[in-house]
């Protein structure tokens, strides 16, 4: 394989949510193109996996008996489907229900998180192994490459890229020669040889990083959208698919809550300068949203917002901000693991947003030891990407101008050259969403 001509592509659950998804995803991989495919569990699979594994933890085991029950007969139904020939179907049924015996023999032990880890990469090894035989029974052909064999993360639970590298080309040099490899999203083996995952929504995550490693010509992110929009098109009239994206743009918006990619996983592909490619299995001619280290230079692209914002405002008890008071203040966020989103500062106070407020609290007595602290829930903070280097002129005031009948609680300019971030109340959400639409994007 020439890992450098080579498309990783990701097919995310809905894609692979039934057999004739499936299918139609056979038929998008079926060119001469040499491809590594990541796959995610059957859309709702990695759900049920976690219900079986709570229903373990309260030693309910009928609950989980009918669980597994269901994800088996929906498994079973997909499978008479998917394949034509008797002794595959019969093979993969066997192979299903090896995996759903497996689930249920861990009511027999006690339950941990390790058997939680281990429940919940049941979903990517199906939908795997279903992929696999009907790309092999339709004559596409295709080598499964488990990512159990070759996929680790370090003892923090971080990819351990290099670790990665080695044994994913060690095992592409072993396998049959391929111009198509089938693997698993989301899990991997932990450094301590356990089997383990990538968190929630992983599967993107594995896409980068084997992009990265592989130093791959494109990572290609297959959903059922057409790209990143410019707005959120379930609160906004109108949006449009951004067909150019700067890595810091997407990871903006990905963090932001626009739900088609997960935040952290275009990191990889970023170190490595590997485009990745937003695409819409239902419409797969569509050019979609590309992602690269280019800019688009004079260019406001997107806006995506966050709910839930809680701003806590720090009044120095002193009359100025004394040296080592933001030392102060953020000590006391890091001691409450809390993380800190947007800053703003006057001389005499700091106004900071966080997004768990589960330690809020704790927090606010431990600064009021030394500070007058305020509170705003329920904000909403929204984020504008684009080319936003200060010496830009025009873009920060177009921006403001939008929001001119909006109370707007927080600024925050000038971190990046890429996003402002504003402020506001929950119920001037739509409204500054549908002004900055307007304003930036649909004006004569
Ligand atoms: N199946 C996993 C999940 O639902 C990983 C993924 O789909 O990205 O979180
Ligand atoms: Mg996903």
């Amino acid at each position: 394989m020439n890992t450098a001509k080579t498309i990783i592509m990701k097919f995310g659950g809905t894609s692979v949510g039934s057999a004739e998804r499936i299918k139609h995803v056979g038929t998008l991989i079926s060119d001469s193109r040499e491809k590594i495919i990541v796959l995610s569990a059957m859309a709702g699979v990695t759900n049920k996996l976690v219900e079986i594994s709570k229903h373990y933890y309260d030693s309910n085991l009928n609950a989980a008996k009918h669980c597994i029950d269901e994800l088996k007969s929906k498994y079973m139904q997909e499978i008479d489907f998917l394949y034509k020939g008797e002794p595959l179907r019969r093979a993969v049924k066997t192979f299903v229900q090896e995996k759903m015996d497996y689930l249920w023999s861990f009511h027999e032990d006690s339950f941990t998180i390790f058997e939680e880890k281990a429940v919940l990469a049941v979903g990517e090894l199906i939908s795997t192994e279903m992929m696999c035989q009907h790309l092999n029974e339709t004559g596409i052909g295709a080598v499964k490459l488990p990512a159990l064999d070759f996929m680790r993360t370090d003892k923090y639970g971080e990819p351990d890229m290099q670790r990665t590298e080695m044994l994913l080309k060690e095992q592409l040099s072993l396998l049959p020669q391929s111009h198509i490899y089938i693997t698993e999203g989301f899990i991997c083996k932990n450094a301590y040889d356990e089997i383990d995952n990538l968190q929630r929504g992983g599967s993107d995550y594995t896409a980068s990083i084997i992009g990265a490693v592989l130093e791959a010509k494109e990572i290609q992110i297959w959903t059922d959208i057409d790209g990143m929009h410019n707005n959120d098109p379930r609160i906004v009239e109108k949006t449009d698919p951004v067909r150019r994206l700067h890595f810091e743009e997407a990871a903006e918006l990905a963090y932001f809550g626009a739900k088609i990619l997960h935040p952290t996983c275009i990191l990889p592909a970023k170190h490595r300068n590997i485009p990745v490619r937003l695409l819409n299995s239902m419409d797969p001619s569509a050019p979609g949203t590309l992602i690269s280290n280019s800019i688009e230079e004079g260019k406001i692209k997107a806006i995506a917002a966050k709910d839930n914002i809680t701003v806590v405002k720090i009044n120095s008890s002193r009359m100025l901000l004394a040296h080592g008071f933001m030392r102060r203040v953020f000590e006391t966020f890091e001691r409450h693991q809390t993380a800190v989103d947007m800053v703003t500062t006057s001389e005499v106070s700091v106004s900071l947003t966080i997004d768990n407020a589960s330690h809020l609290q704790d927090i606010i007595s431990e600064l009021k030891q030394f500070a007058s602290v305020s509170i705003d829930s329920d904000m909403v903070s929204i984020c504008i990407v684009g080319d936003l280097n200060w010496k830009n002129i025009g873009f920060e005031s177009a921006i403001i101008r939008a929001l001119d009948e909006i109370p707007v609680r927080m600024i925050s300019y000038g971190g990046s050259n890429y996003n402002v971030t504003v402020l506001v109340q929950k119920e001037h959400k739509e409204m500054a969403l549908e002004a900055l639409s307007t304003h930036l994007f649909y004006h004569e």
